[in-house]
């Protein structure tokens, strides 16, 4: 009998609608390789494995790694890396195939980490498809001048195409979580300058949105002179929800 572990995010999707219209979107073909995150009791796994010859799947708990080690050669040729996800190198797991379609219904508590950690491996990634909480993927969405605009805003859209595909109502998942979800489909550009800039980039992200009340001069004190944001187009007495991501990315080059 599985249990749902709270440690763990677990939250399993049980509306068979709902996994259908998340396969349909990721729409997979039969050359790619399909890299799942948190497989869990294989709602969107299996139905993956009809579409694909073969898919890996990262699981954190040792009693679902072990139910889809039991189940899923019913279903097909499933790779079941057992680990936090946090910890696999997408790079190494790529190897020298093709890039790899990452998907999955995230943890919520990880959500934030596992993103930055993917952006880390963009260069490997040709899509990513996730389910998150949905004010997760509103902050992801946001554009400038909006209150909730912010790190996670800026470092993602410097990097990728961000879509909000659709809402996933609380009672599609069993235990029935508090809070509303959205799925999200994340494209990288694999643009190598803007690779390259993602560290500065987060330096800066760090400090302006750190201390979001502060003017810009002041919160990136030691990160960026009022020289380098001039010649960014950036005045140094606004606020850093209210620069363009294009504006952010110039600044990184700058420093
Ligand atoms: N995909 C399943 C579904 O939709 O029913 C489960 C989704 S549940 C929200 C999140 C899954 O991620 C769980 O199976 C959980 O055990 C797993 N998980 C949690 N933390 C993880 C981590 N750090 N690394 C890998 N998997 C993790």
């Amino acid at each position: 009998m599985i249990t749902a572990r709270k440690r763990f995010g677990q939250n399993f999707l049980r509306d068979e609608r709902v996994i259908d219209r998340i396969v349909r979107a990721i729409a997979p073909t039969t050359d790619e390789r399909i890299v799942e995150i948190g497989p869990g009791r294989g709602a969107m796994t299996f139905k993956l494995l009809a579409e694909v010859p073969q898919l890996t799947a990262i699981e954190i708990d040792r009693d679902l790694v072990a139910l889809l080690r039991e189940q899923g050669p019913q279903h097909g040729d499933l790779t079941i890396i057992e680990a936090d996800v946090l910890t696999v190198d997408f790079t190494a797991l790529r190897g020298t195939g093709s890039r790899l379609r990452v998907v999955g219904n995230l943890p919520y508590n990880i959500s934030t980490p596992v993103l930055f950690h993917l952006l880390e491996h963009q260069d490997v990634i040709e899509d990513m498809h996730f389910m998150l909480q949905r004010e997760v993927v509103d902050r992801m969405v946001a554009p400038p001048g909006d209150k909730i605009y912010g790190r996670l805003s800026v470092a993602l859209q410097a990097q990728c195409q961000v879509q909000r595909l659709f809402k996933v109502a609380p009672g599609s998942f069993w235990p029935v979580p508090k809070v509303d979800s959205a799925i999200v489909k994340l494209t990288p550009h694999h643009d190598a300058e803007r690779m390259r800039l993602a560290a500065p980039l987060d330096r800066i992200l760090r400090a302006a949105f750190g201390q979001r009340r502060k003017t810009l001069s002041n919160a990136l004190d030691g990160v960026a002179s009022v020289e380098q944001m001039s010649a960014a187009d950036i005045a140094p007495a606004a606020r850093a929800e209210t620069i363009s991501v294009e504006k952010f990315l110039a600044l990184a080059a700058l420093v």
